[in-house]
């Protein structure tokens, strides 16, 4: 139910709510103290594709499979992802190897379609401040992942968390993967006291996508991990089963094997921090 009077507290803040806010996907949690493993490739191109990753995921025991089918890319004549048709493999990959898919929405007019074959809906960093996509993701009964603008504050990042949950959808998860700066050897910089700040102001959950965050493969793992010690409560991390043939994101995909590898460390570093 959309709430038209503003609240003493916002509804994102831990003033408002200050036990943590965990959303069930199937029969995974995510926050509370969870971990959250999300793979998968940037970008769906074929049904094999799809299928191999998902296979991996699965095994590597990721809880939840990404593919881009509306892909928001930076040059109009770069792939623009398959569309419904993606949509369709991706909800196929993820009922056949029972795991839960997630997937961006770029505008409205996807938005039932997106709605129909995705477990969590990706608003993405370009339209994090689409304020008619916000309100139109917070009259879904879906979780919905919003990731934090290329250049947008913590408090304008919650104010747009705001529009969903003040739309009735209380099911939100922040995703930090990087904020633009004066650096460019890396594609973005990783935010990490983003984790600390939210877990501070907000009640919602907080993963970490340390793919777009360096555009560097090699800096994953190890932004992975101190992501995972700083207290996020889980990651989205860029897997392809031939990233050198990708049509989008493969400097920064990991092959399955190397996701498989991350994930038990992952796990360890989690157990650690939570049970220390
Ligand atoms: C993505 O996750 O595929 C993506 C496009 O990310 P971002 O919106 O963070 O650039
Ligand atoms: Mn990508």
């Amino acid at each position: 139910m959309a709430i038209d009077i503003q609240p003493v507290q916002p509804l994102t803040s831990r003033a408002y709510k200050s036990e943590d806010t965990v959303i069930e996907v199937g029969k995974h949690r995510i926050g509370g103290g969870t971990l959250t493993l999300i793979g998968g490739p940037c970008s769906i191109e074929s049904v094999d594709q799809v299928m191999s990753v998902a296979d991996s995921i699965k095994n590597a025991g990721g809880q939840v499979l990404r593919g881009g089918a509306f892909k928001p890319r930076t040059s109009p004549y770069s792939f623009q992802g398959m569309g419904g048709d993606g949509l369709k493999i991706l909800k196929k990959a993820g009922m056949q190897n029972d795991i839960p898919v997630i997937t961006e929405v770029m505008s409205t007019d996807d938005f039932e379609a997106v709605e129909a074959s995705a477990d969590i809906i990706q608003i993405g960093a370009r339209n994090m401040q689409n304020f008619h996509l916000l309100k139109r993701a917070g009259k879904s009964q879906k979780p919905i992942l919003l990731k934090r603008g290329l250049s947008a504050t913590i408090d304008e990042w919650l104010n747009a968390a705001e529009y969903i949950m003040a739309e009735g959808n209380s099911q939100v998860i922040l995703c930090e993967r990087g904020i633009r700066t004066f650096e460019n050897y890396t594609r973005n910089t990783l935010d990490l006291s983003a984790i600390v700040a939210v877990k501070t102001l907000s009640h919602l959950p907080i993963i970490i996508d340390p793919s777009h965050a360096t555009g560097r493969k090699e800096m994953v793992p190890a932004m992975a991990k101190a992501a995972i010690a700083a207290g996020a409560d889980g990651l989205m991390i860029e897997v392809h089963n031939d990233p050198e043939n990708a049509l989008c994101d493969g400097p920064q995909s990991l092959k399955p094997e190397e996701f498989s590898v991350l994930a038990d460390e992952l796990r360890k570093i989690h157990e650690v921090v939570h049970n220390a």
